[in-house]
């Protein structure tokens, strides 16, 4: 299937200048979805991952089904504020600012494999964000899952030790 025909592009959004991949034109389709799921869960298949963990709120959609396809649980990492028991909190730096993500600290146990998954990698930085803090409570992050990759943005660079995998790139 050519995921690429069916993933919109939006010119100028959320700013000028900025070519926008809108999945929800996947999402929709039912079975582009299924298989864009299990093309990504197959590239991990046979590792014994234990969990996926999703940052909000993309990840979260393509990170639940690739945890139930990989018999795995799911760890959300949230925005600020949202988890109701004992987080680790996380900052880290963007272009212009800094940003910050969460997760419980009782979601990991040291050892658990982890996949990280999400839509999109861009440059990066959201991704080495959930890598420290997988890493900061001690799973072993086992790869790293994207529907999309802008590789003109160089989002792998510094990921060397991981194994990156994605399904679509521009
Ligand atoms: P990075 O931290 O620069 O790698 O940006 C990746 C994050 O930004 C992901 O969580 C994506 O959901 C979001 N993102 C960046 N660009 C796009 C886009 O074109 N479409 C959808 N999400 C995007």
């Amino acid at each position: 299937m050519q995921f690429q025909n069916i993933i919109r592009v939006i010119p100028d959004f959320p700013a000028e200048g900025i070519s926008f991949k809108d999945i929800t034109t996947l999402l929709k389709d039912g079975p582009a979805f299924r298989q864009a799921v299990d093309c990504l869960a197959a590239e991990f298949a046979g590792q014994h991952i234990d969990l996926v963990a999703g940052p909000e709120a993309r990840g979260f959609v393509i990170g639940a089904p690739m945890a139930y396809a990989l018999g795995a649980g799911f760890v959300p990492i949230r925005k600020p504020g949202k988890l109701p028991a004992a987080v680790l909190h996380h900052e880290y730096s963007l272009e212009y600012g800094v940003d910050a993500l969460e997760i419980h600290q009782d979601a990991i146990l040291p050892g658990q494999k982890v996949l990280i998954v999400d839509d999109l990698l861009a440059t990066g930085g959201t991704t080495k964000a959930v890598i420290s803090m997988v890493e900061q409570l001690g799973g072993e992050v086992v790869g790293l899952g994207f529907l999309i990759e802008l590789l003109f943005l160089h989002g792998r660079t510094g990921l060397d030790n991981y194994k990156v995998k994605s399904l679509v790139q521009y």
